[in-house]
């Protein structure tokens, strides 16, 4: 591996997709060794970059796989180390860090420099890839989340057969969580402050339907009421009920752990970094951001909040190829407009060296409660929905922008054939149009309501 300094080894890497006219980037610093770090470490190797890379990591372990931390949060005590389940390989670094977190980031210009505990790093280009943590209101004395292996082992250490663990929050994790504390004896709770669960990603249709499975799982749900107050060993609910609990866990969501580029960027208010199409942040600097910090503006889909475990693995190759471009836009992503703005299609600065597949499709996945849930694309907050299935079983939810035949999203519940259908659908440049009568008879293929 080159060393800093060291002329490139070849003129012109050449990546998997060919020789591309390459920047004068020397080296990286990639920021977070979590999926989206790795990643970005693997497409920098795999573009052929030569130059020298510093992998920063704040957890001080090896990068490894979140989704089973509640799915298998029972069942599987030591993590789903990323090594052996994707066989990411650290060593393609030079200089791997992983209990040295960031604490600032300084943007002169093009100068690039990364503020640590151990002090400065230099370099020519940056990915920022840092992640989210999990949401904790600060007036919940000894409440529990879940987002880190650690987190997993105390709440594995802490769910014996019989304990009452009141989960705060039915969305993806709270859900999960639940179904696999309940499968082995502990008494749960779930407290839902919505109407429904899963409300904020799915709507309330579809929210609506997954009601009745924490009652087929052994979990007691409460909707429509907001957590009041927590003290040690009771639960205080706004319409007056106290929750005996012995654990309680705040499944409440995540924000991006952005903390530390305060002041060097510009973020939204939830605290992500606005990115363009190609992964890049507004500047002359050659930075980047990918996974669940940042907030993506895709042509197709408008503004994508990170979030999901695909988008950390898909989005680096795409904002790799983006750093080490020939060209980097004048001002990185101008042209975008107003981040909270109807999309553009025009307006959204296309990836480098546009492929099928560089504007990928969100895609969230879950096993929860007995049932697994697929959703590509982004559901509208006033899209319409048409059920493809019986409702109470198998059951396919596709969202439309209102009144139109424009598919936005799908979401299937134990229909695994609609899921592979969906991400064919969701493969093309722009998005579908149904025909809902169609797409609404669950015994036809999803692709012949295509129009
Ligand atoms: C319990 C759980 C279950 C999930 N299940 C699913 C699922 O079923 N389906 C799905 O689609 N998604 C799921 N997700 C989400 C998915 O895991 C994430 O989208 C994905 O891990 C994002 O990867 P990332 O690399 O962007 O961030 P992270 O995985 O959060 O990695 C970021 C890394 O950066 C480090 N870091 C933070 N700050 C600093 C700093 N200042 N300096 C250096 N390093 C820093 C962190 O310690 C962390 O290791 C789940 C998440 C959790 C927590």
């Amino acid at each position: 591996m080159p060393t800093a300094g060291e002329p490139p080894a070849t003129p012109v890497p050449t990546g998997a997709r060919g020789p591309l006219p390459r920047a004068a980037v020397r080296s990286v610093v990639v920021v977070g060794a979590g999926l989206a770090g790795a990643q970005a470490v693997t497409a920098l190797r795999a573009e052929g970059f030569d130059g020298r890379i510093t992998l920063l990591g704040a957890e001080g372990v090896e990068p490894y796989d979140r989704p089973p931390l509640s799915k298998e949060l029972l069942t599987r005590p030591a993590p789903a180390w990323l090594r052996d389940e994707l066989g990411l390989d650290l060593g393609a670094a030079d200089d791997v860090r992983l209990g040295t977190a960031a604490t600032g980031l300084r943007l002169d210009g093009a100068r690039i420099t990364v503020m640590t505990s151990e002090g400065p790093v230099e370099a020519d280009a940056a990915v920022l890839a840092t992640g989210a943590h999990a949401a904790r209101p600060r007036d919940w004395p000894g409440v529990l989340t879940l987002h880190t292996a650690a987190d997993a082992a105390d709440l594995r250490a802490r769910l014996t057969p019989g304990s009452r663990l009141v989960v705060v929050g039915a969305g993806w994790i709270g859900a999960e969580v639940a179904g696999v504390a309940a499968a082995a004896g502990v008494d749960v709770t779930v407290v839902e402050a919505a109407a429904a669960p899963l409300l904020a990603a799915l709507g309330p249709v579809v929210g609506a339907l997954t009601a009745p499975w924490y009652a087929d799982a052994g979990v007691r749900l409460i909707t429509g009421t907001a957590v009041a107050g927590i003290e040690p060993g009771a639960v205080h609910l706004a319409d007056g009920r106290a929750l005996g609990a012995d654990h309680v866990l705040a499944a409440v969501g995540a924000r991006p752990a952005t903390a530390w580029l305060a002041g060097a960027l510009t973020l939204e208010a939830d605290g992500s970094v606005p990115v363009d199409a190609g992964f890049r942040v507004d500047g002359p600097a050659r930075v980047v951001a990918v996974g669940d910090l940042a907030r993506r503006r895709s042509p197709r889909h408008g503004w994508v909040p990170g979030g999901h475990w695909d988008g950390a693995l898909r989005g680096p190759a795409i904002a790799v190829r983006s750093l080490l471009a020939e060209v980097w836009p004048d001002g990185g992503m101008a042209g975008l407009g107003d981040p909270a703005g109807p999309v553009d299609p025009a307006g959204a600065v296309a990836p480098v060296a546009t492929q099928p597949g560089d504007d990928p499709a969100p895609y969230v996945f879950s096993t929860q409660l007995g049932h697994e849930l697929g959703l590509y694309g982004l559901p509208g907050a006033r899209d319409d929905v048409v059920l493809r299935g019986d409702p109470t079983g198998p059951v396919t939810a596709l969202y439309l922008e209102r009144g139109t035949d424009r598919l936005t999203a799908v979401l299937a519940i134990d229909r695994p054939r609609d899921i592979a259908a969906a991400r064919r659908l969701f493969a093309a440049a722009e998005l579908p149009h149904v025909d809902r009568a169609v797409a609404a008879d669950a015994d036809r293929p999803l692709r012949d309501a295509v129009r």
